[in-house]
């Protein structure tokens, strides 16, 4: 055995909202565990910018808000980060970037009553709440066709302006099958929306909560900076699986070389083939893994002075039949907590953008609000880029009605390794939590603790 070598109950490769649940929630078992990120931080998708210019304020550029669910308060409260409950009242100014032509707003009554009949057709399926491991065999034929169709035959086109706002990030929403669109527009993201709000860290520093993880997380190991290099025995006739680590800090050309040992394994990262060639993929991992498609999405902050305070700008197509605007493009400016600091949406559906390109979609983004706005719009200076892709992996209809789901939930416990993360549920961080607590309590911790 070297010197560096860790044995753990649980090797979690991974550090962001799933992972660091995952860990909280098996310290909270009594079990060990070693966290593999490669990032300098954990939070994946939470990403915070301090403004030098506001005495260091904080801004959040990735998760900001957070449904008002036992899950999200019991959490803050374990690690003490006082929560507050936050509004989105903002104003929605929906507009063609390219020519600038404003949409046309439907009416509010159409949409009252289209989304009153939306929750109704949600609560047909009460499966949807947690993961895809509950979906019935065969998957009902409304939630695999697209959710054009489907909007279509329950006449809810009233909320086509409140979906196309909503579902803005999701990537090409009217063309997934409607299972992924319930998945992302469920009970608790409406209740968020309509009745119960939102609420955030009282710093309001979406970051804080992993830091305080961080040092929270101490019956286990949490290694930054660190890449999986290659893993091995992963068998249950293998006494433990096998996980070579390389750990190198920032600016710096020395890495730490670690083995981990551990009796499960908890994959949380994107699980595309390219992030799971370290697993060493059998046929049939890799034959359900190279299905999923993924859009681009990206983050931003910039100063810029003369966007309104109090309106999110979209961009919107009005000659496509869902509104979705020509990518890659900016897909929405917001306003932050700091005056003239705006964060903005980037995306595209075909392919991975470089720096350079995001930088041109906003300073493209920005002509297109200064056109339509009036003159008064500064020219944008860029503060920071996050590239948060792969986001929202998805699968065909086709792959849906064919077992899709059932078959990779059946690879929960297969070669001693487990699945948690936005892929096996959807992109909010409760519902993530939520999903990663049920892979704990359904399949590793009986392991762990011999029950199986
Ligand atoms: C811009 C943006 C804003 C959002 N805002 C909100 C919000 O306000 N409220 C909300 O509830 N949800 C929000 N979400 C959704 C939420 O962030 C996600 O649902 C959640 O973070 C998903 O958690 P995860 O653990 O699956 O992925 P992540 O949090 O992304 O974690 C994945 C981790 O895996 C690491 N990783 C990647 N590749 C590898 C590899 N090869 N080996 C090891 N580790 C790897 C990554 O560095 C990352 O830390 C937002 C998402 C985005 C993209």
């Amino acid at each position: 055995m070297l010197p560096t070598d860790l044995i753990v109950d649980t090797c979690i490769i991974g550090g962001g909202a799933a992972d660091a649940y995952a860990a909280h929630r098996l310290q909270q078992h009594n079990h060990t565990f070693a966290i593999i990120e490669p990032n300098s931080g954990l939070g994946g998708h939470t990403v915070t910018y301090r403004d030098p210019l506001s005495h260091n304020q904080p801004v959040d550029y990735g998760v900001t808000w957070l449904q008002d669910l036992p899950v999200v308060r019991d959490l803050f409260a374990h690690y003490q980060v006082p929560l507050v409950a936050q509004k989105i009242d903002y104003r929605v100014e929906m507009f063609d970037f390219t020519p600038g032509r404003p949409i046309q707003p439907r009416s509010a009554d159409d949409a009252t009553a289209a989304l009153n009949r939306y929750r109704k057709l949600l609560a047909e399926y009460p499966y949807l709440g947690t993961g895809f491991e509950d979906l019935p065999d065969p998957v009902p034929d409304e939630l695999v066709v697209p959710f054009k169709q489907y909007m279509d035959k329950h006449h809810l086109g009233g909320l086509l302006d409140v979906f196309s706002s909503w579902l803005t990030g999701l990537g090409e929403w009217p063309y997934y099958p409607t299972l992924y669109v319930m998945k992302y527009l469920g009970r608790d993201y409406l209740d968020g929306r309509t009745r119960v709000g939102w609420v955030r860290p009282a710093s309001h520093d979406a970051s804080e909560l992993f830091r305080v993880m961080e040092k929270g997380l101490g019956s286990g190991v949490v290694l930054l900076n660190t890449r999986v290099v290659r893993v091995e025995s992963r068998s249950w006739n293998a006494g433990r699986v096998v996980v070579d680590v390389a750990t190198t800090a920032p600016r710096s050309t020395n890495t730490t070389r670690r083995r981990i040992q551990a009796k499960a394994l908890l994959f949380t990262a994107p699980p595309l083939p390219s992030n799971l060639a370290v697993l060493g993929l059998d046929a049939h991992e890799h034959s359900l893994f190279r299905q999923f498609a993924d859009p681009w999405f990206y983050t931003a902050l910039i100063r810029v002075q003369g966007l309104p305070a109090d309106a999110f700008l979209e961009n919107h197509d009005p000659d496509h039949p869902f509104h979705r605007p020509r990518l890659p493009a900016v897909l929405a400016f917001r306003p932050t907590d700091i005056a003239n600091i705006a964060r903005v949406t980037v995306a595209s559906t075909t392919r991975g953008l470089t720096d350079d390109e995001v930088r041109d979609c906003i300073r493209a983004g920005v002509d297109a609000v200064r056109r339509r706005l009036g003159g008064n719009v500064s020219d944008p200076k860029i503060l920071a880029v996050r590239d948060h892709s792969p986001y929202t992996l998805t699968v065909s209809g086709e792959a849906v009605a064919k077992g899709f789901y059932r078959q990779l939930t059946a690879l929960q416990g297969h070669r001693r390794t487990y699945y948690a993360g936005a892929t096996w549920d959807t992109h909010h961080a409760p519902q993530v939590w939520m999903l990663t607590d049920q892979v704990l309590q359904r399949h590793v911790l009986p392991v762990l603790e011999g029950r199986r």
